[in-house]
């Protein structure tokens, strides 16, 4: 079948990836008619719970993915760092969506604030640090408090370290992992936004309303809707989600997160290639949520309406906090539970999506 054909209801959806991304997607998935088949060398994965099709073996395993290409008509993923050879391998085999391009860009920080600078799309000011050797030469170009990352396999915080002098920032050195880093100013962001935005194989784009991020020990704690910014905030961070999305050829859901000044003058500060935790309000208060869109887009089905029909707060459960469910459920929440085996500390086990009354009654 020609790849620009949309799948019929009845294919095979190769997901990577066994989470709870991975999970809520396949249930979406479901929904619409497809057979998911999920790809993870975890054999513990919520993901494996909600569909009988499943590959254990390692991401660099060629002829375990060849095998898993052989049962699917396209493949996607739920997390970013994919292997850049698994990626190509793949590619080769089934259409990959989102494209390699997307993952070898947002996996590497330095790549995809280039990707992002030549698109004039502003960043936080920063400063690459290959080695010991220029930390100084970057120190001196961005000032303190900066910011020290990894480039690559850094999320939820990890892989990074708040730089306040030269002390600090020779310490953060030797303790991040895997090199090169990078250093970026410290900002002194009013509030955290991201933009969830679709764009399907026929090149039509869908942008749900960006949505207000509040962070715990450097995890996503809350995502309300609508966020507390002006008009023209709003529209301008759809714009810029917008623009990537044209820009990568993307197909697929893509998650932005930017810092808000003061002034309400956007910096993004990272793109994420999948469906996004801040984008989990969606499934309780939009005609169509941001799984259903994903799948939609890399169907090549026309996309479903992202309008949203109620104010909403979405509250990730960590660790413990997966006890309140069912005991503190009100009526008007819609709960999600992964399914983990395990409870850990830092660990995301569920959310709440907390509809608010007052639109409701609109
Ligand atoms: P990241 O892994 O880059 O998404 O960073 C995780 C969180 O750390 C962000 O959501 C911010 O709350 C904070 N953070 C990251 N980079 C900066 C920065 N340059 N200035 C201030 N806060 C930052």
């Amino acid at each position: 079948m020609a790849s620009d054909q949309p799948l019929p209801p009845g294919s095979t959806i190769g997901i990577l990836g066994g989470g709870q991304l991975g999970r809520m997607l396949a249930l979406a998935a479901a929904r619409l008619g497809f057979k998911t088949h999920i790809y993870c060398p975890d054999a513990q994965s919520p993901a494996f719970e909600v569909t009988p099709n499943r590959t254990v073996a390692a991401y660099d395993d060629e002829q375990a993915l060849a095998v898993f290409a052989s049962h699917v008509d396209v493949v996607t993923y739920e997390f970013e760092n994919v292997p850049a050879r698994t990626a190509k391998f793949l590619a080769e085999l089934k259409p990959l969506r989102p494209g390699a391009n997307a993952l070898a860009i947002s996996q590497d920080r330095l790549a995809e604030k280039a990707f992002l600078t030549v698109n004039r799309i502003a960043v936080a000011p920063f400063a690459a640090v290959p080695d010991h050797d220029r930390l100084d030469e970057a120190l001196a170009e961005i000032g303190t408090p900066a910011v020290l990352k990894t480039t690559r396999m850094g999320y939820d915080g990890k892989g990074q370290r708040i730089v306040r002098n030269d002390v600090d920032a020779g310490v953060a050195f030797e303790l991040l992992s895997p090199k090169p880093l990078v250093l970026e100013g410290f900002i002194e962001f009013d509030k955290e936004i991201s933009v969830v935005v679709a764009r399907n194989t026929r090149g039509e784009i869908a942008a749900f309303d960006p949505a207000e991020n509040v962070h715990r020990d450097h995890i996503l704690k809350t995502s309300t809707v609508p966020a507390d910014i002006g008009k023209k905030t709003a529209r301008e961070a759809r714009d810029i989600a917008e623009k990537i999305v044209t820009a990568l050829d993307y197909v697929g859901v893509l998650g932005v997160e930017f810092f808000v000044l003061p002034s309400g003058r956007l910096l993004v500060n990272e793109i994420a290639p999948r469906v996004h935790n801040s984008g989990h309000w969606t499934e309780a208060v939009c005609i169509t949520d941001q799984f259903e869109q994903h799948i939609r887009a890399i169907a090549g089905w026309p996309l479903g309406d992202p309008a949203r029909m109620a104010d909403v707060v979405m509250e990730n459960l960590i660790g413990d906090e997966i006890g309140a469910i069912p005991a503190s459920l009100a009526p008007s929440t819609q709960p999600h539970v992964y399914g983990k085996s395990e409870s850990r500390a830092g660990r995301k086990m569920g959310h709440i999506n907390r509809i608010a009354a007052k639109s409701r009654a609109k």
